[in-house]
């Protein structure tokens, strides 16, 4: 409890369940909140296809970083459980 409250997770329970597919990279051009990242085809311009990953992560956009995005727009309209419950789906959903 002790180091759990020490890394904190940004004051929320646990961290989002992320597996680091790269998924939704691959589908930014399917929310108009992140279409503005496709580089055309629907993956973000920003992913390195060849690793996987976040090319500025450090600066990537507020809706990339999933915990902070929930703490500023939603943890008023719902808890970070129904949030992660939700998102999950979307993860699988993307996944398939
Ligand atoms: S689709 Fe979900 S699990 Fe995959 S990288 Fe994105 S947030 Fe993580
Ligand atoms: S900016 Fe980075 S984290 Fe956001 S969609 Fe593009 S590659 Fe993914």
């Amino acid at each position: 409890m002790t180091v759990l409250k020490k890394l904190n997770f940004d004051n929320l329970p646990t961290p989002f369940p992320c597996t680091a597919c790269g998924q939704c990279c691959r589908s930014v051009g399917d929310s108009s909140l992140t279409a503005y990242l496709s580089r055309g085809d629907g993956v973000c311009q920003y992913l390195d296809e060849d690793t996987n990953l976040c090319q500025i992560y450090e600066n990537r956009p507020l809706i990339c970083q999933v915990e902070n995005y929930y703490k500023t727009h939603l943890k008023e309209k719902l808890s970070w459980e129904q949030f992660v419950a939700v998102n999950v789906k979307l993860c699988q959903k993307m996944q398939q």
